[in-house]
């Protein structure tokens, strides 16, 4: 049975748009109070009014993940505003797609700098957090949930550096799994297929085509879709952890 999350505190990263902003509304939605975190301020303003009309309370946090400091800062003035760090979503992303011969280097380096680094920056600064509220906290349980992707699981040409970020994401959850789990903070990774978000258009124009070209004529998933899955693991009870959830679009092989 599902559990609500009255009186815990989650952190969403990448709340500007897409899957994370998703999650946050349905974690608002089961009762959390959520602080939201990306670069575009204004966007994240106008997701905390939504959430504030729904009676939820609510942070933003202006925030470059790639910057550890700020990466930090973040969950420091969360749990200086609500007193407690009970989820964190580690969602921030970008996906750059291409041959890796005569690749944009950069290109790279923000894939490494978004996806790994800033994950690995966030994880750091929550666990201690994760850790007191699993040991005290309303629930007695918390929650990490580290977004991958099919990408994470299966290499495809086009995808190489995005799919080594992903895969080094899934290597981390699972051995910070195995490290936290008695102490009851629960790792989790979510891996979706294709989903109808901003991340495709980030890519140079000639492999957006290619991207348009592979997904044409299929109903792609919505934000929304995973923003269940999410909802889906942090509200199990205490003794269940929902380790792995690998969720494509029907029609995606
Ligand atoms: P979006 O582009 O809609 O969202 C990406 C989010 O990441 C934005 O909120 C963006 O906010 C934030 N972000 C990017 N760079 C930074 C940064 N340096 N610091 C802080 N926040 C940052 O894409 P999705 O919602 O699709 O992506 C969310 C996650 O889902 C990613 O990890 C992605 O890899 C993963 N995923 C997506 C799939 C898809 O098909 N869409 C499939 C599988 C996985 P801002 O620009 O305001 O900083």
């Amino acid at each position: 049975m599902p559990e609500r999350l009255d009186g815990t505190v989650a952190l969403v990263t990448g709340a500007s748009s897409g899957i994370g902003e998703g999650a946050a509304l349905a974690l608002a939605e089961q009762g959390a109070t959520v602080a939201l975190a990306a670069r575009r301020a204004e966007r994240l303003e106008a997701l905390a009014s939504k959430i504030r009309e729904g009676g939820g309370s609510v942070l933003t946090l202006t925030v470059d993940v790639t910057e550890e400091e700020q990466a930090r800062e973040a969950v420091k003035r969360t749990v200086a505003e609500f007193g407690r760090l009970d989820t964190l979503v580690n969602n921030a992303g970008v996906m750059l797609l291409g041959p890796v011969v005569d690749a944009p280097v950069r290109e790279w380096e923000r894939m490494v700098q978004v996806n790994l680094l800033g994950l690995l920056y966030c994880a750091h600064a929550a666990l201690p957090h994760l850790l007191s509220a699993a040991e005290d906290g309303p629930r007695r349980v918390a929650d990490m949930v580290n977004v991958s992707s099919v990408a994470g699981r299966r290499a495809r040409r086009g995808f190489g550096v995005y799919n080594a970020t992903k895969h080094a994401v899934g290597a981390f959850s699972e051995s910070l799994r195995q490290e936290v789990t008695g102490r009851h903070v629960r790792v989790s990774l979510v891996e979706p297929g294709a989903v109808e978000t901003e991340l495709f258009g980030h890519n140079r124009p000639e492999i957006q085509d290619l991207l348009s070209e592979r997904y044409v004529g299929m109903e792609r998933l919505q934000a929304g879709d995973i923003a269940d899955a999410i909802t889906y693991i942090v509200t199990r009870p205490r003794h269940v952890a929902i380790n792995e959830m690998l969720i494509r679009p029907t029609e995606q092989e």
